[in-house]
């Protein structure tokens, strides 16, 4: 199968070809379809698979579609993940696939000052990519609203719960909105994740690879 084959537009393919990219992985087959159907997601897959991209095109194709770019000091997307290498490959990810597009991202993490962070934030973006301690603390600070989410992305769940953030991850949940699409990426699936991923998906489509 080609990228060409699963209904993407124009300036998304270019970047994909940009990338020398020609074919989608196993994960990016599966997942981009049902998540450009709008449908909730428990995708089973470890780092390196290509999930990044699965999620992110889809991402940018969705908001693209909803003229996200009309309305770009809120935040629509928020993405979740536990470490900041993570968390700024994730925003380089949406930077090359969206280079064709309007829409703004940022990437907060913490161990590093928030001023640079919060400004982001203030010239407004579309899609949020954080780690769990920050953003809280950004949140508590009346900086970021979450009510306005339309897509959650939970990336490494199992490496979230490994690392301690059940309980800001529940506290984030707990302030999403409905109804919203969410997708729920994990290596593993322990009986806390599989907890969490009931409580936190609807009706989910499950791809594993
Ligand atoms: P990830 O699993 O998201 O960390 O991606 C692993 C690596 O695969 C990253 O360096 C991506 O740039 C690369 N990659 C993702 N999708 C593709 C693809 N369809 N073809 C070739 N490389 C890819």
């Amino acid at each position: 199968m080609t990228f060409n084959e699963l209904n993407l537009i124009e300036p998304i393919l270019k970047a994909l070809e940009n990338e020398g990219y020609t074919n989608p992985t196993p994960i990016q087959e599966q997942a981009i379809p049902i998540l450009l159907q709008g449908k909730d997601l428990l995708g089973l897959a470890q780092t390196g698979t290509g999930k990044t991209a699965a999620f992110a095109i889809p991402i940018l194709q969705t908001l693209h579609a909803q003229h996200a770019e009309r309305a770009p000091k809120i935040i629509k997307t928020l993405i979740l993940t536990p470490t900041r290498e993570l968390a700024i490959q994730i925003g380089e990810s949406f930077a090359n696939y969206g280079r064709g597009l309007k829409l703004r991202h940022t990437v907060i993490f913490g161990g590093v000052p928030q001023g640079a962070q919060v400004q982001a934030l203030r010239n407004g973006i579309d899609i949020l990519i954080a780690t769990p301690g920050r953003l809280m603390d950004l949140i508590s600070q009346g900086y970021i609203s979450l009510k306005d989410i339309k897509i959650f992305v939970l990336d490494e769940a199992d490496r979230m719960l490994d690392m301690g953030f059940i309980h800001d991850v529940k506290k984030v949940v707990a302030k999403l909105p409905s109804p919203r699409q969410t997708l729920f990426f994990s290596a593993t699936m322990p009986p806390e994740a599989q907890k969490l991923a009931n409580t936190i998906l609807n009706n989910p489509e499950t791809v594993a690879v």
